[in-house]
């Protein structure tokens, strides 16, 4: 029998949905409240002191006292089990806010607390008639006595939660939404999204802005070494020079492009804080990616494998990449050509439109491939003239060429694509899905073909845009390109050019066209991953993309 941990039952009475995401599907996200809590419980749970009685004042304490119980069935871990001078054994439960004032502490954490001394008295010792909330905010200790009633609304909860462990289908989300915004599953469990596709609101209120302060380090020297110094990042030249360094707190990715070497405790501590480490040649190509363990997210796979061998459901989410890539060409071609349109232009919109309709009617994927090879040839069409045209000259462009890239133009768009790729896998695998198997992109060894799906919805908008505004804006010359056998690629001053356009265009805020929040295009594909992984467990009955409008 699977024991619940006791944490879970308060996460129950907070939400029922709360407890059904973390438990039954595993999931799991920090934020700013999670991240302080653990750290409190880091120190208070202390292996050093774990179970050895301490002698305080006229007190004998326990940290860290590990119980079970197959009767009640959970498990969980008491922060102090404290002995007053009478030999009464009591649980404090530590709370890393302030004391309520004025009113009982909350439901969950009095249950929380209860089950402790239901399993204090299933382990042998009487049942305590109080127990304590220890609030670490304001030094406070608040006693929750352990009444009879409830004793019985803490069983009526662990019976619950036992019933909802067997349930395949995601409980309503709470009704009360102001919790929502304080919950660490918010970006996962998307309540508002889920409101809008059933049609019961038109806009969404926006998602919580996570990891604000953390940055990509890019490494792209050749021969650089990273390394590891009390909690810092170093990146030191071949010749011991110190090139820069960066806190692991604030980390997001580490990127290392071309013969940089990485220190195994670089790799180790990158590892326990799920932060990925990407390697790239120096062209661009993504090689892979030292990813932390893999997600427990099962129950996500099994489903996107399940609809990867269903051709008919599998081809929905492939329409959509489909249609919502070309409608962001047409967008982004029609932005470009406001004030220069050629009757050559007008056609090409206009034949970009209908394909995007003919996308509604077509039933297999490979038919999908076909309109969409037409749609990006008329798209690239028209590219040469989005470059203004005093650059036009230095930057031709007469097509895309991709392997290899033969001018200025498509190397950079090779290695925009290839980055974005790279990040795309990235989110994929922290959102728990499997990055090689995809609905759109046939599987190839090797070729991680969900997150290519993905990036199809952000090419335009990420990579096309931070291309050409930074040719159009003069960021960059030929002197930052190399040519060798026809091949044409960045050299490492415009590498460096280009990576901070792509962050920069990254962290762009841009609205959802249907949930009508602004959000960065980098949460963005996060969000999609998302939302595409409630289609596939059934949460949503609805599957939408993103495209610019
Ligand atoms: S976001 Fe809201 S509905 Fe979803 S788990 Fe959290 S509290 Fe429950």
């Amino acid at each position: 029998m699977m024991l619940i941990p006791i944490s879970y039952l308060n996460a129950y009475v907070y939400c029922p949905r709360r407890f059904y995401l973390e438990c039954v599907r595993g999931m799991y996200e920090d934020n700013v409240y999670t991240l302080e809590g653990r750290e409190m419980h880091r120190r208070v749970d202390d292996p050093g002191k774990q179970a050895v009685p301490l002698r305080k004042e006229d007190r004998i304490h326990r940290r860290s006292v590990w119980w079970s119980s197959e009767r009640l069935g959970v498990t969980g871990r008491l922060d102090l089990l404290e002995e007053d001078g009478t030999g009464c054994l009591y649980p404090v439960e530590y709370k890393k806010g302030k004391a309520p004032k004025g009113r009982d502490p909350w439901l969950n954490d009095q249950i929380q607390l209860c089950a402790q001394a239901l399993l204090m008295a299933e382990n042998g010792l009487p049942l305590p008639p109080a127990g304590y909330l220890y609030f670490v905010g304001s030094r406070k200790r608040v006693e929750v006595r352990i009444t009879e009633e409830l004793c019985a609304q803490t069983r009526e909860v662990i019976a619950a939660c036992r019933a909802l462990l067997d349930e395949d289908t995601l409980p309503p989300a709470v009704d009360n939404r102001n919790r929502c915004f304080g919950c660490s599953l918010l970006p996962l469990c998307l309540p508002e999204e889920e409101e809008v596709l059933a049609g019961h609101k038109t806009n969404a209120r926006r998602i919580l802005a996570q990891r604000l302060d953390q940055q990509s380090v890019y490494v792209d020297r050749l021969g650089a070494r990273v390394s590891l110094s009390q909690g810092m990042l170093q990146v030191w030249a071949p010749g011991e020079e110190r090139l820069g360094e960066a806190s692991l707190e604030q980390l997001q990715e580490l990127v290392l492009i071309g013969p940089v070497q990485v220190t195994t405790q670089v790799l180790h501590e990158c590892c326990r804080r799920e932060i990925p480490v990407h390697y790239l040649t120096l062209y661009g190509r993504y090689l892979g990616t030292t990813a932390p363990a893999f997600s427990r997210h099962s129950l996500l796979r099994r489903a996107q494998w399940q609809r990867h061998f269903d051709p008919e459901r599998s081809n929905e989410i492939a329409r959509d990449i489909v249609m919502s890539k070309l409608t962001s060409a047409r967008t982004l071609a029609m932005r470009y050509l406001r004030d220069e349109r050629s009757e050559e232009d007008v056609q090409a919109f206009r034949q970009i439109k209908d394909l995007i309709r003919r996308c509604r009617d077509c039933s297999d994927t490979e038919g999908l491939r076909g309109l969409e090879g037409m749609g990006t040839r008329h798209y690239f069409q028209c590219f040469p003239r989005f470059i203004k045209p005093r650059l036009r000259e230095t930057f031709q462009f007469q097509g895309r060429v991709r392997r290899p890239p033969d001018n200025a133009v498509n190397a950079l768009l090779s290695f925009g694509y290839a980055i974005l790729a790279k990040d795309c896998m990235g989110a994929a695998a922290r959102v728990g899905f499997d990055p090689y198997c995809g609905f759109y992109h046939v599987m190839k060894y090797g070729r991680p073909a969900l997150a290519l799906d993905i990036m199809e919805y952000f090419r335009q908008p990420i990579v096309d845009s931070a291309v050409l505004g930074a040719i159009n804006n003069g960021v960059f010359t030929l002197r930052d390109f190399m040519a060798y056998q026809g091949t044409c690629y960045l050299s490492e001053k415009g590498r460096k050019k280009f990576l901070a356009q792509y962050e920069m265009r990254k962290k762009d805020h841009v609205s959802h066209p249907v949930f009508g929040y602004r959000l960065s295009y980098e949460r963005m594909i996060e969000l999609q991953l998302r939302i595409l992984g409630k289609y596939l467990l059934g949460d949503l009955d609805k599957y939408v993309g993103f495209h610019i409008r």
